[in-house]
């Protein structure tokens, strides 16, 4: 049987960590809103807005919310980011992705000031995460990282090979790995023998966006498997690219869908906002 690793828990106690760092720095008089920019009215995006929303509540942060039509132009996004670049009571500014196909996606995250990035995804955060600088660390890979040491899982030495390459994912977790001195193969849609690669794996990371398709083939026994993939089954189940019923009876810790890399990413963008009041980026 495998550990289950659990980021429901592991996220909490995170969240709980933060709430009285947070306190702390009230009471020094270091405050500031993280301000949480949607464009449009995904369903899905909706969800992850108000569970971060909550989730400031929770930790003591304030969050201003700017929920803007579809219309909207770029350029009025653009307006609004430089508005709060240059408000000092903004900490932390988070434009929800997917952004309507008439905006620049890549425009607008370089129009975010770096200091205020707290996503992580800003060319001088990952430029200073490439050469081991300070900078915000993009927050779904730095979950993965906090599960697998919180759960006293080893990564120094070990082969860890990642099958995604996007640059939210697949990318900075190669990259985060490295740095804990993981040997660290990624792979992507091009890969040639991805079974055989995938089962070279003591930790795997599936981050391809495809529902339930790594199976047992995919996995060498005693591996440790993250799943990242979220989708809804033909039932509407949450499931993620692992087929965990199959895997599970062979690793040795995998995460759950839901609850396991999910949480986390919450959990981080927390402590970004956290280190941004602390002036610590
Ligand atoms: P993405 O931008 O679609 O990237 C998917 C990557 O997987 C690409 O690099 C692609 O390769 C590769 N890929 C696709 N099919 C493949 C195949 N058959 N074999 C090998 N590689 C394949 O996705 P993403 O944004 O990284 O997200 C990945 C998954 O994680 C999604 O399910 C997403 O919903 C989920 N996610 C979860 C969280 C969370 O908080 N838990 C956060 C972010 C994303 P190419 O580059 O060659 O196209």
């Amino acid at each position: 049987m495998a550990y289950i690793i659990d980021g429901k828990k592991i996220s909490q106690e995170i969240k709980d960590e933060l709430k009285v760092q947070a306190e702390a720095l009230r009471s020094k008089g270091m405050v500031g809103a993280l301000a949480v920019i949607q464009v449009g009215d995904d369903p899905a995006s909706s969800v992850y807005v108000r569970n971060k929303k909550n989730a400031c509540a929770y930790i003591g942060i304030e969050s201003l919310s700017y929920e803007l039509k579809s219309s909207t132009t770029q350029q009025e996004l653009l307006d609004l980011i430089r508005k709060l670049n240059g408000d000092d009571c903004v900490k932390g500014i988070l434009v929800q992705l997917p952004l309507p196909e008439h905006i620049d996606e890549n425009a607008v995250i370089q129009a975010i000031s770096p200091q205020k990035d707290v996503d992580g995804f800003h060319p001088e955060n990952v430029g200073a995460m490439v050469i081991g600088q300070e900078g915000f660390l993009p927050c779904t890979p730095a979950g993965i990282i906090q599960l697998l040491k919180r759960s006293k899982i080893e990564i120094a030495g070990k082969h860890c090979v990642i099958i995604g390459r996007s640059n939210i994912v697949g990318k900075p977790m190669a990259l985060l790995m490295l740095r804990e001195h993981a040997t660290v193969t990624v792979t992507h849609s091009k890969t040639r023998n991805l079974k055989e690669v995938c089962k070279e794996a003591d930790i795997l990371i599936a981050a391809l966006g495809k529902p339930q398709f790594i199976t047992a083939d995919y996995v060498k026994e005693g591996a440790v498997v993250i799943d990242v993939g979220i989708h809804r089954d033909a039932q509407n189940k949450l499931c993620g690219d692992v087929k965990f019923d199959e895997v599970e009876p062979l690793v040795s810790a995998i995460t759950p869908v839901p609850g396991g890399v999910g949480p986390m990413t919450i959990a981080m963008l927390m402590h970004n906002c956290v280190e941004s009041i602390a002036g610590k980026e």
